[in-house]
């Protein structure tokens, strides 16, 4: 379903100033770009990797690379700004987010100090990517999964260390509204995937390592892939032009502010299914070996989606078949590409 969104107000005007925290990275990338393919000229660009190391790069942004768990980057990044898009984070996949839990905390630093420079900046809008790592874990044990709705996240027992996190950053966008007056939306994103995402190094999710995996297993003639898990886990993944439209429309739903909403699909795939359709889209089959000593996370997770088709009439809905397509193109692009020694993202 693709309806015309309802209760949206975007009074914008194409030169306000929009300021993207985690430009450097996916999300913050695709975001970018795709404000600029809209036509909005004055976009600020803030991340604290070197500029060479951003995987996208949109022609006349202001780049910054400043490191936003320093209350005064955050200031001189949320200068003049209209709208204020936080996407930085320091995150990754499953193996990044068991092993690294103090990282991941830590990035309430540049939660706590971006929304801060932000009110004082007398922005307009706030937009703060959360999780759906928020959840109560003890709901997620089972692959058969109930799909979570926003109240799922109470009584908190989020993910250890990012879930927290994410958890507690609401919180202080719910309470700058409440005490404020700061506009704050809130989206709990459902595993992001796409072109342009994180592929190989340690902080990829699922989707994208499996596709790396299987296009190496094509190319060595090895034709073996490792799995994590036993490969019946499941999850749901939300294509990157749908979680673009959905921040669009959150930050500009009157309804919603302050309140987290869910964003992604509700299409619940086990690990062995995403597999089976990567191997489709590669024409290629692979002889999979289990490692069940690997990151798991919960047994389950999908989004239920009651909430956002009623505020906004729309729901995230490129099929997983389609998005998957697309992405396995391109990372093997960027597989070749780094193979010929050529520059590549991650
Ligand atoms: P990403 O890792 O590609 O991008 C995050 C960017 O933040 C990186 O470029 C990183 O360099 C930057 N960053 C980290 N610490 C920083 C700091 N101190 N100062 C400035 N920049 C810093 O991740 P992404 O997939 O684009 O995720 C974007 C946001 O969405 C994050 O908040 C993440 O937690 C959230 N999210 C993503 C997913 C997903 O599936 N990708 C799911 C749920 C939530």
């Amino acid at each position: 379903m693709d309806k015309k969104p309802q209760n949206i107000t975007d009074v914008r005007s194409r030169d306000d100033l929009i300021v993207v925290a985690g430009a450097g990275g996916f999300i913050g990338g695709s975001l970018l770009r795709s404000l600029h393919e809209k036509g909005f000229s004055r976009l600020r660009a803030v991340d604290k990797k070197p500029l060479a190391e951003w995987y996208q790069r949109t022609p006349g942004a202001e780049n910054l690379c400043l490191d936003l768990s320093r209350e005064e980057n955050c200031r001189r990044a949320c200068e003049g700004a209209v709208e204020v898009y936080q996407l930085a984070a320091d995150m990754g996949g499953m193996g990044f987010i068991e092993r690294y839990r103090i990282e991941c905390l830590r990035s309430i630093l540049i939660n706590t100090h971006m929304i801060e420079a932000a009110y004082r900046a007398g922005v307009d809008r706030y937009f703060f990517s959360s999780s759906a790592c928020v959840y109560n874990t003890d709901l997620q044990k089972d692959p058969k999964v109930r799909a979570l709705k926003e109240s799922d996240a109470y009584p908190a027992m989020a993910e250890r260390g990012y879930g927290w996190e994410k958890l507690l950053s609401e919180m202080l966008c719910q309470e700058y509204w409440a005490e404020r007056g700061l506009k704050t939306f809130i989206a709990r994103f459902h595993n992001v995937y796409g072109p342009w995402g994180t592929w190989d190094g340690g902080r990829e999710k699922a989707p994208a390592a499996l596709c790396r995996k299987v296009i190496k297993a094509k190319d060595d003639g090895s034709g073996e892939i490792e799995v994590w898990g036993d490969g019946t886990r499941t999850r749901s993944y939300m294509y990157i032009d749908d979680c673009l439209k959905g921040i669009d429309m959150i930050v500009h739903g009157e309804k919603l502010v302050a309140t987290p909403i869910n964003l992604g699909t509700g299409e619940l795939v086990s690990v062995n299914e995403l597999v089976s359709i990567i191997e489709d889209i590669a024409g290629f089959k692979v002889k999979r070996h289990y490692d069940l000593s690997a990151p798991l996370g919960v047994g389950g997770r999908n989004s239920d989606n009651a909430f956002i088709r009623k505020v906004l009439g729309w729901e995230p809905s490129t099929p997983l078949r389609e998005g998957l397509a697309k992405t396995y193109v391109w990372i093997e692009e960027q597989y070749f590409a780094r193979k010929a020694g050529k520059r590549t993202v991650s």
